[in-house]
């Protein structure tokens, strides 16, 4: 089974430019997944002059690792939505989804896009006793906010058991990067420099706004920061309020046939299915046993779990893909976008909870709506600046609880196996006389060597056995066996250690 998802299968190599000059422009976008990308174009459309940069390849992040699914249905989350934020909040919440997958489909049609776009419903079930009584308050909240959604008892899928489920019709399927890309050729033909290979590493509001990259600078109006945890954070704000999980995916081909829809179920195991389908290519994708990153003992047992429950409950044929990556939740489950500060020009766009399918199209509109004319109906909802007592209070208790002990219990954790022991493939963490070291052994029984503190703001790196990476359990930064950064918010490699 490949270890890479199936969207990047024959994607498009655009083999941009990295920046070679200072330059200046009216709106610089840095990050060139669906966020970035979606705002680009939508600015582009207005006449506005942007550049779009990204730190590797466009749209090979998060993105790239997408289960696609384009809906309203948010796993369960409207009952708590309704009593934090009441009746009319849910509802402008609901009206920005559809909205957002109202302009996907705009967008489609507009550019002609093949992205394999197709209706499913969306459906959300339990067997779990405790989940029915949840689920059933679900079902009353989308009816109070006026959304038709019917209740169900069984699925297509005679080995997966349900006491009870609810199906939301008329939502989307698509295929990421087939979108994206088509959405980078249309900024191709309005003139819109995009660079790739190029970092940021810096925002400078002072005397004018700009974009520092790793060698050159760009001077503008304004900076929509898509890097997924925000590259800009001057008051630790998004280090404390939001926190990312993992999740893993696979791919494999059946010889039944996929009975439609997208499924998601509530339960402590949750899995996620849908399919995928182009003329020589079937495949069902299926996925789920999310954790906290940087949380987990062993990082095989996802897939193993996932292919177990799969073999035993599906009509698997053939494995093809599996794959992993993180989002971040916020702490009241609504996305942060907007201003940063109310006197700057740098506006974020994060924290979607696996749902960034419609809320990057939510964010870009938002965006430019602001950028054009400072003005949107979502734009105190979604507002970054935002602190709702409950649940805020309580998750940001529990966050910055959570960061601090990972901050503090990392420092004293060793590692007890001696480096003589440690088996090719695997790491460990030792004690030097002053540091603690993050070890790995790689097939040739090469060690590689790294100090364990993240370069983002010094929480305890773990050992992620599934991608062979080091992640951090605080902001999710991810770094490969010799520290090199693989994922943001840590611009910075590990320190590199003599053993
Ligand atoms: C396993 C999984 C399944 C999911 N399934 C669904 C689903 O079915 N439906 C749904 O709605 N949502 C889903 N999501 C959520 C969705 O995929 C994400 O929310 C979305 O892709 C985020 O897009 P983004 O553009 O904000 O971030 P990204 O795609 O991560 O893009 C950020 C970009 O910024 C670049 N960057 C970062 N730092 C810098 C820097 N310093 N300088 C320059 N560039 C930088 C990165 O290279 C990257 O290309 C899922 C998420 C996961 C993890």
């Amino acid at each position: 089974m490949e270890h890479s998802p199936i969207w990047t299968e024959n994607a498009t190599t655009f083999n941009f430019p990295s920046l070679r000059e200072d330059t200046r422009t009216e709106v610089v976008v840095i990050g060139a997944g669906i966020t970035g990308v979606t705002a680009a174009y939508l600015l582009a459309k207005k006449g506005v002059n942007v550049i779009l940069l990204d730190k590797d390849m466009i749209a090979r992040s998060t993105t790239g690792h997408t289960t696609a699914k384009l809906t309203v249905q948010h796993g369960l989350v409207y009952d708590e939505l309704i009593n934090h934020f009441g009746i009319e909040n849910t509802h402008l919440y609901v009206k920005s989804q559809y909205d957002a997958m109202e302009e996907v489909k705009k967008i489609i049609k507009k550019e002609s896009i093949d992205c394999s776009y197709e209706v499913q419903d969306a459906i959300l079930y339990t067997n779990e006793e405790d989940n029915v009584k949840k689920l059933e308050k679900e079902l009353e909240a989308y009816h109070k906010i006026g959304i038709d959604v019917t209740s169900i008892h069984e699925l297509p899928f005679n080995k997966i058991p349900i006491l009870s489920g609810i199906s939301l019709p008329e939502q989307a399927q698509f295929h990421p990067l087939l979108y994206v890309h088509a959405l980078i050729t249309a900024l191709q033909k309005m003139n819109v420099p995009i660079y790739e290979h190029t970092l940021a590493v810096d925002i400078k509001n002072e005397p004018q706004l700009t974009v520092k990259t790793k060698k050159y600078d760009i001077k503008c109006d304004h900076v929509v920061v898509a890097t997924h945890f925000p590259i800009y954070d001057p008051m630790k704000m998004f280090s404390t309020k939001m926190y990312p999980s993992r999740s893993y995916v696979t791919a494999f081909t059946s010889d039944e046939d996929y009975p439609s829809g997208m499924y998601l179920s509530i339960d402590k195991s949750k899995h996620s299915l849908r399919s995928f389908s182009e003329t020589d290519k079937k495949v069902w994708i299926f996925g789920g046993e999310s954790h906290d990153t940087g949380k987990y003992k062993d990082t095989l047992n996802p897939f193993e779990k996932l292919t177990a429950f799969a073999e035993e409950t599906l009509p698997v044929k053939e494995w093809q893909y599996k794959w992993s990556a993180q989002d971040y939740t916020t702490l009241d489950k609504i996305p942060y976008i907007g201003k940063v500060k109310e006197k700057e020009e740098i506006y974020v766009a994060t924290g979607y909870r696996k749902w960034g399918m419609t809320n990057s199209t939510v964010a870009a509109k938002l965006i430019t709506d602001l950028i054009i004319d400072n003005h949107s109906p979502y734009k105190d909802l979604f507002k970054p600046t935002r602190f709702n007592g409950d649940p805020g209070v309580k998750e940001f208790m529990k966050n910055t609880g959570k960061v601090t002990k990972d901050f503090v219990t990392g420092k004293i954790r060793t590692g007890d196996e001696t480096l003589s022991e440690l088996k090719p493939g695997e790491a460990t963490k030792i004690r030097d006389d002053i540091n603690i070291v993050c070890v790995y052994k790689d097939e040739n029984e090469k060690l590689h060597a790294v100090d364990t503190t993240c370069t983002h703001l010094g929480c305890e790196v773990n050992w992620n056995n599934a991608e062979k990476s080091w992640d951090c359990p605080c902001h999710g930064s991810r770094f490969n066996k010799d520290g090199d950064v693989l994922e943001g918010p840590a611009i910075e490699p590990l320190k590199k250690m003599d053993i």
